[in-house]
């Protein structure tokens, strides 16, 4: 055994330190080198071997191999563990010169856009807008509004009973009668809001959607009034050059009832599966306020005249923005809402 084997050990190992890059192949140097079974203790049982004094001259020698091959692992698992966390610091480095996301802005629900373009059409024409309780007894709901006790609306398939006599309003009407009970006439009031029918949802009914109902109510409001203040509305919404069609109607708190149709603005009366090749789409349902509806107001119907009317908001959005399915109104999908 001679002195130059240490040497070129060492030499060895410096390379090898030298050259490595991660802790792992640190670890396997190590073993290599000073492990039970390693380089360097193979040097250790030559050294049992030697006479003496070469003896403790060599395994001094060799101690100092060990001491400098770890000093030399130690400072490059220092150099290797330093540059690791360099580099996790860079990952989450904030790089402050990338430009920023923009926020996303919300969007007008395309229900309330129509619920404030129909509002400004009737406030531009005098009326007041007015709220009530979705919350309403059976009194408010029906009974005031002329529905006989035996009417098919009155059943629980249509409308959701919270406890007897109480109920979700299944329409904005009974707001008419509220209004009424606390103002004396000569007024006109619209009253938007959300309403709810116990039914299955498909693409045209949904459990709740929203009404605009309307009120006019003077000494001589007519049904020529009526349809001057219905027809200015709603072209205000869909259009000047709007072609109508008025039918009679039933609604059991006017009389007499009519419906409003308007040309179908998809396919210009033409026909399509919109106005399911009708050419003609129902808007409205509107009439001259019933007597009976006066008296449960407590007003004398031969003093006063006034017409109602009132529409689906939901619908006139559908056909405005040409959506195919009521429940999209309600999903709170950004896909959608953010078409806008
Ligand atoms: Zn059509």
């Amino acid at each position: 055994m001679d002195f130059s084997k240490v040497e070129k050990i060492k030499e060895q190992a410096a390379r090898d330190i030298l050259e490595a890059k991660t802790t792992s192949s640190l670890k396997e140097i190590f073993n290599r080198y000073l492990g039970k079974k390693g380089i360097v203790a193979k040097q250790f049982f030559y050294l049992k071997k030697m006479p003496q004094p070469k003896r403790s001259e060599f395994g001094k020698q060799l101690n100092e191999l060990k001491k400098s091959i770890e000093k030399r692992i130690k400072e490059k698992s220092r150099i290797i563990e330093g540059k690791d966390s360099r580099e996790k610091r860079k990952i989450h480095k904030i790089d402050v010169s990338i430009p920023s996301k923009k926020p996303q802005l919300g969007h007008i629900h395309p229900l309330t856009k129509i619920i404030r373009e129909t509002q400004d059409a009737f406030v531009g024409m005098g009326f007041s807008v007015e709220e009530g309780p979705e919350i309403e007894t059976e009194h408010y709901n029906f009974s005031s509004l002329n529905f006989p006790v035996d009417h098919p609306s009155r059943d629980a398939h249509d409308t959701f009973y919270l406890k007897k006599d109480t109920i979700l309003r299944t329409h904005t009407s009974p707001v008419q009668v509220r209004y009424m009970e606390k103002h004396n006439p000569p007024f006109r009031i619209i009253v938007p809001g959300r309403v709810f029918r116990h039914e299955a949802t498909d693409s045209s009914h949904e459990i709740q959607f929203y009404q605009l109902e309307g009120l006019m109510v003077g000494k001589d409001i007519s049904l020529a009034n009526l349809k001057g203040v219905l027809e200015e509305a709603i072209k205000r919404v869909f259009g000047k050059k709007t072609v109508f069609r008025w039918r009679p109607g039933y609604f059991p708190f006017v009389e007499p009832g009519v419906e409003i149709d308007i040309a179908c603005p998809i396919c210009g009366g033409k026909g399509c599966s919109t106005c399911k090749n009708t050419g003609w789409i129902e808007v409205l349902g509107a009439g001259m306020v019933h007597p009976n509806v006066f008296k449960a107001a407590g007003y004398n119907p031969k003093n006063w005249q006034g017409f109602a009317f009132g529409f689906g908001i939901d619908r006139l959005a559908m056909i405005k923005y040409r959506i195919s399915d009521i429940r999209m109104f309600y999903l709170s999908d950004m896909r959608f809402l953010s078409q806008f």
